[in-house]
């Protein structure tokens, strides 16, 4: 079987594919409250161009593929891309990341198509505080898109919450806990610096350090081989049915595990997510270019992943690190034009 190695001797087979910057909801620590400007239709690359990229990666040795945004299911007919790339050969796992409040509506059409998995991203159970977070999502819609998920057997069912100091930590428990009855994955990712840079900063930041501590009193954390988990680490409750998560992006550089690809909704290759490199596919693919010259962007971009991010947990985008003396670079991208 083919594989694709970086310089580093990592493995690349996981590519994420950003299909809209256009989001329903404007969560606090990835968007600004007026939203941004979104691309125009002819700017975002068409479900067959997306297909053609993903079948020269898979010929490359890509493996896995997450579909995420901006919202993915604010995009139309989003069923044919996964029925599309379900027909790839070598794509062994497909999967999307969504904010789950149009699930309900899609999940089954979703599996149907040929989708494996879903990753639901929620940050709390109180309604009120959902509504303050996402600026403006309904808790219950999230809630019945999830059971819809579980109905269409979209399992395992990830959920992804970001604890925030003062905003929701006091949660970390309760969502802890939901892996106690239940076979779900709970992820708690560390709240990054991204390009609307002005929401984070080191006294919102929860290191996984601290959330570890605050589970571990509920029951030993005990630590779960997860096959291919790439730079998340996995655990389970003595006794629970559930495992849990932690994707420690500033507390533990996870870079030596790093294992991915991200394409941006225009049509960026972009090796890291904490680096401004960007190789664009786009433009050639509108001139003609050939598969082996896709081929050859792919390889590029691979060969420019760097080895490791400089972010750090006391550092932010344009925030001078007491670490370094120096400020992290800004990172001009919000993540909802990454995919996250
Ligand atoms: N809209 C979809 C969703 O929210 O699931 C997919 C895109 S969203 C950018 C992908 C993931 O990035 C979500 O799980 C979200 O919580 C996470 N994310 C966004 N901004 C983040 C930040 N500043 N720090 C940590 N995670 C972040
Ligand atoms: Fe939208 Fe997802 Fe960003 Fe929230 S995290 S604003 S749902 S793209």
């Amino acid at each position: 079987m083919i594989t694709l190695k970086d310089n580093f001797f990592r493995v690349i087979d996981y590519l994420r594919l950003s299909v809209t910057d256009r989001c329903n909801l404007r969560c606090i620590y990835c968007m600004p409250a007026e939203g941004i400007q979104p691309f125009g239709h002819s700017d975002i690359l068409s479900y067959e161009e997306i297909v053609r990229i993903v079948r020269v990666a898979a010929e490359l040795g890509v493996r896995k593929v997450r579909i995420t945004g901006g919202e993915p299911l604010t995009r139309k007919n989003l069923p044919f891309l996964i029925s599309e790339i379900r027909k790839i050969s070598g794509i062994e796992d497909l999967s999307m990341t969504t904010n789950g409040i149009l699930l309900e509506r899609h999940a089954q059409e979703l599996a149907d198509a040929g989708l494996n998995r879903v990753n639901i991203s929620l940050d709390s159970f109180n309604p009120e505080r959902y509504r303050e977070i996402t600026r403006g999502g309904d808790l219950d819609a999230v809630l019945r898109g999830l059971e819809a998920a579980r109905k269409a057997g979209l399992a395992p069912i990830k959920i992804n919450m970001v604890p925030v100091r003062g905003i929701n930590e006091d949660e970390i428990e309760a969502f802890a806990k939901m892996t106690l009855d239940s076979d779900c994955h709970v992820r708690f990712i560390e709240f990054m610096p991204s390009g609307t840079a002005e929401s984070w900063g080191p006294e919102k930041y929860i290191t996984t350090g601290e959330m570890q501590e605050i589970i571990g009193k509920i029951a030993p954390l005990e630590p779960v081989r997860v096959r291919k988990n790439g730079p998340s680490k996995y655990f389970r409750l003595q006794g629970a049915r559930g495992v849990i998560g932690f994707i420690s992006a500033l507390s533990h550089h996870f870079c030596r595990e790093c294992n991915r690809l991200r394409l941006t909704p225009e049509g960026k290759l972009r090796p890291c997510l904490f680096s401004e490199t960007e190789i664009d596919l786009r433009s050639p693919i509108r001139t003609g270019a050939s598969d082996d010259e896709i081929a050859r962007l792919l390889r590029l971009s691979i060969a420019v992943k760097p080895e490791g991010h400089t972010i750090n947990s006391t550092s932010a985008a344009g925030k001078a690190s007491p670490c370094s003396g120096q400020a992290a670079p800004e990172q001009k991208r919000p993540m909802s034009r990454i995919g996250g």
